[in-house]
């Protein structure tokens, strides 16, 4: 399982997922992905907001489920399809 995790985050609107195709070996980069607002007044992890999106590879139009959570500390995401050693680069705006 592929993943990434940002620590020390602070709420940003949208990120950016960059990696690489297991199929073909395309460099995928993702549409803006709409971060959802965590509750900011909380520190529990409990109150997280776990959301979904999915990332289609534009060369050959495998699609990649990525599972996402957010909370007022960081964010991570996770793909059952890619490998863990596979490197995931994240941008955020
Ligand atoms: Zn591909």
């Amino acid at each position: 399982m592929g993943y990434f995790f940002q620590n020390g985050f602070g709420h940003q609107n949208s990120m950016t997922l960059s990696y690489t195709c297991i199929n073909c070996g395309n460099n995928i980069t993702s549409n803006e992905i709409e971060i959802p607002s965590p509750n900011m007044s909380s520190s529990k992890e409990s109150d997280a907001i776990n959301f979904e999106d999915v990332i289609v590879c534009d060369k050959c139009d495998m699609e990649y489920n990525w599972n996402f959570t957010v909370s007022p500390m960081n964010v991570s995401g996770s793909n059952e399809d890619i490998s863990e050693d596979e490197e995931v680069s994240v941008e955020y705006s």
